[in-house]
């Protein structure tokens, strides 16, 4: 036996697909059709969406309101010029954006 985690320790699907960044609950949001052409429209980016273990399948609900906000023309750029990348990793000891990702600390009131 291989004493290396062989599986993530943090939940890809806590994070979103766009920024990258840790979401709560209450602020996820499925990519919808919606979402992926504002994303592409946008960012010249396709999102994949083909259920790999390490990319994450929903988009924090501040993504999705600027993506809305861009389209109906109220916002005239996003907050990043470029989108987190989702690539798979190598191990879950240092390669691993989910297992590196520090959650303790992170809540609803920051
Ligand atoms: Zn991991
Ligand atoms: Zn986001």
């Amino acid at each position: 036996m291989s004493s290396s985690r062989r599986s993530c320790h943090n939940e890809p699907n806590v994070f979103c697909y766009i920024c990258g960044e840790y979401t709560v609950k209450k602020y996820r949001k499925p990519v919808t059709d919606f979402v992926k052409s504002a994303y592409f429209s946008y960012f010249k980016l396709k999102i994949v969406n083909d259920y790999k273990p390490w990319i994450p399948q929903i988009v924090c609900k501040m993504c999705c309101e600027h993506l809305r906000q861009w389209v109906s023309g109220q916002r005239s750029r996003m907050r990043f010029g470029v989108p987190m990348q989702w690539k798979e990793q190598k191990n879950h000891f240092d390669d691993c954006y989910f297992c590196c990702v520090n959650l303790r600390g992170v809540n609803v009131k920051k």
